[in-house]
């Protein structure tokens, strides 16, 4: 009696510590948000828990028969992975997991696995979780779209872009394929971004921007660098992947205007380069560089435009860096010497004055004409240190000759439009005319039209306080630019000086002939003093004499003189 008694108390403690245990874990599954599903393989039990309503709401589940009511919660490629999950035990493992996603196409759900083996090491229960990790996931895949695309765009960001683009690289190499590159600028961008605001530069990006994703597709990358910045690969070009077809549809496309979210209207032009592997370069950047040297060269020929990549750009490019490199070691060493070209009134024949030009000679002993490297200093910012020594040496050598042989001469000198815009430029020739006590009157300033396009208030009133001082100003390569002589009226300068490229196809030309004396006539009335500039034949001299030109500068008469050969001519 006792023994069953003993029993009884055995079972129902027993059975107690069930109930407690039963509470115990009801308690521990509800503190969290997730589903279980218990599946007993023994008996073919399966039961669920928690949360599973919030997962599951419809899916009541019996016997594993029922399992098929769970599959058909989740999308069709998640549901053999998930029945995987539940069945197969991996003997090396006590657990296991997955990611499933459920028809709604919003809710990503972890599955985590806990087994139980008997002692001949088969599954007997299997316990499976089910947690909600769409937050995550969603957080993840902003993140992956941060790191991949452009936000403000939608296209393929740089990093992504060249990533894919060694791909094709890489794929090209192994089947002798063909990759072509675009690099695409939209056309003084800064211009709208610094008149418009950069709203209205975003809106033109992100449209453009648009617009080109259409081109994307199977071998076709599209990808938005920064700013105006666009670049597109096409990967075995033919059919309507060509560059060709591409840029007709962009410039059928940029003829006609932006409609901005104002009602504003924009429109654009945009300069491209090609490139192609493997002709222009065989590395994923190298190719991409060739395109935007190739883009640039595009926007020197005056914009809206494609340019295609070939052998004498890259060397020409070369060549450039090799000179910037070249160029700050002769900023810091000083390597420039002044030369100076005589200029002559057309009439007497007398000298009239004479322009400073820069003279540099390379560690190599080539000389390096300023036409190159002059441009090269103006992008790099050597042009300041460079000028500054120009204008000190040349007032400093003209100071002298003035003592030695007072000659009533003009000093010209070149002054790049960087010079102009600084605004310690005016303070700077006017403290220097002090130093060396120099009159005013004696010295002049060129300035290209170029300066006054970009930046005409500014510069004007620089002009005006200078002109003021007494010194001359003058207008030079007129007939390169935007010149129209009733832009000119307003300007204060002194003289106009008439580019080569008039005076070389005066004789031969009628029709320069006709611009050519009417420019002179013009500039007579306004007051100006006219010089010819490049003037290398007698028929030339004459012509324009008879003209009415007042001055004359030129190999005929003088080309530009080291300092001790214009000594000479000063002398005599
Ligand atoms: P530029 O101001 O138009 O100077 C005139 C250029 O024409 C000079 O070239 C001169 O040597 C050349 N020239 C003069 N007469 C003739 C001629 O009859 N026939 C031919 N074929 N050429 C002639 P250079 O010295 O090579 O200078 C080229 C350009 O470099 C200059 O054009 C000027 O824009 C720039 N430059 C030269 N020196 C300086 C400087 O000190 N500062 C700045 N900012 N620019 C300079
Ligand atoms: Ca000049
Ligand atoms: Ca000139």
């Amino acid at each position: 009696m006792d023994e069953l008694r003993y029993q009884v108390d055995l079972l129902s403690a027993m059975n107690q510590r069930l109930t407690n245990d039963e509470k115990m874990y009801r308690l521990i599954c509800n503190t969290s948000s997730n589903a279980f599903l218990y599946v007993n393989f023994v008996d073919n039990e399966v039961r669920t828990l928690a949360n599973w309503d919030f997962f599951f709401p419809e899916v009541e589940l019996r016997d594993m028969k029922d399992l098929a009511k769970l599959y058909s919660q989740v999308e069709d490629r998640y549901v053999l992975p998930l029945r995987d999950l539940i069945f197969l035990e991996k003997k090396e493992m006590n657990t296991d997991s997955g990611i499933v996603r459920l028809k709604d196409g919003k809710t990503w759900v972890e599955c985590e696995t806990a087994i139980l083996y008997d002692s001949m090491g088969n599954a007997t229960d299997k316990v499976i979780r089910f947690k909600d990790i769409s937050k995550f996931k969603k957080q993840n895949e902003e993140l992956t779209y941060m790191a991949y695309y452009d936000m403000l765009t939608g296209l393929y960001n740089r990093n992504y872009f060249v990533r894919l683009l060694a791909d094709y690289v890489r794929r090209a190499g192994e089947h002798n394929d063909v990759i072509a590159v675009m690099f695409m600028d939209i056309d003084d961008f800064r211009k709208i971004n610094d008149g418009l605001g950069i709203i209205v530069g975003d809106e033109i990006v992100q449209q453009f921007g648009q617009f080109l994703s259409g081109f994307q597709g199977e071998n076709v990358l599209v990808s938005h660098f920064n700013a105006d910045i666009y670049c597109i690969a096409i990967y075995k070009p033919g059919g309507n992947r060509t560059v060709e077809h591409i840029y007709k549809c962009i410039h059928e496309r940029i003829r006609k205007p932006f409609v901005l979210s104002t009602g504003q209207e924009i429109t654009i032009s945009v300069s491209v380069g090609v490139a192609e592997y493997p002709e222009a370069a065989k590395t994923t950047l190298e190719l991409i560089n060739c395109a935007e040297i190739v883009m640039f060269k595009a926007k020197g020929k005056g914009k809206d435009a494609i340019k295609y990549f070939d052998a004498p750009i890259l060397n020409e490019f070369l060549q450039s860096v090799n000179i910037e490199t070249k160029l700050k070691e002769a900023v810091f060493n000083q390597n420039f010497t002044m030369n100076f070209q005589p200029q002559y009134y057309a009439d007497t024949q007398k000298l009239r004055g004479m322009e400073a030009l820069i003279r540099w000679r390379d560690n190599d002993g080539r000389m390096i004409s300023p036409g190159v490297f002059i441009p090269i200093a103006e992008k790099n910012g050597a042009i300041v240190p460079i000028g500054t020594w120009v204008i000190e040496e040349s007032i400093r050598t003209f100071v002298q000759w003035k003592k030695q042989y007072d000659c009533d001469v003009i000093l010209s000198l070149n002054i790049s439009p960087i010079q102009y815009m600084r605004d310690e430029f005016v303070d700077g020739i006017i403290g220097i005319i002090q130093k060396y006590d120099i009159d005013p009157k004696e010295l002049e300033l060129e300035i290209t039209e170029s300066v006054l396009i970009e930046n005409f208030k500014d510069v004007m009133e620089k002009l005006y306080i200078l002109r003021d001082y007494g010194i001359r100003i003058s207008l030079d390569d007129f007939g390169t630019g935007y010149s129209s002589l009733s832009y000119i009226k307003g300007l204060p300068i002194d003289t106009l000086k008439i580019d080569k490229s008039f005076i070389d196809t005066i004789i031969s030309d009628e029709n320069t002939r006709i611009i050519t004396e009417s420019i002179i006539y013009m500039v007579k009335k306004l007051g100006f003093e006219t010089i010819a500039e490049g003037v290398e034949t007698e028929a030339q001299l004459h012509y324009l004499k008879d003209i009415g030109c007042d001055c004359i500068q030129g190999f005929l008469l003088g080309r530009p003189l080291p300092k001790e050969e214009m000594e000479k001519l000063l002398c005599g």
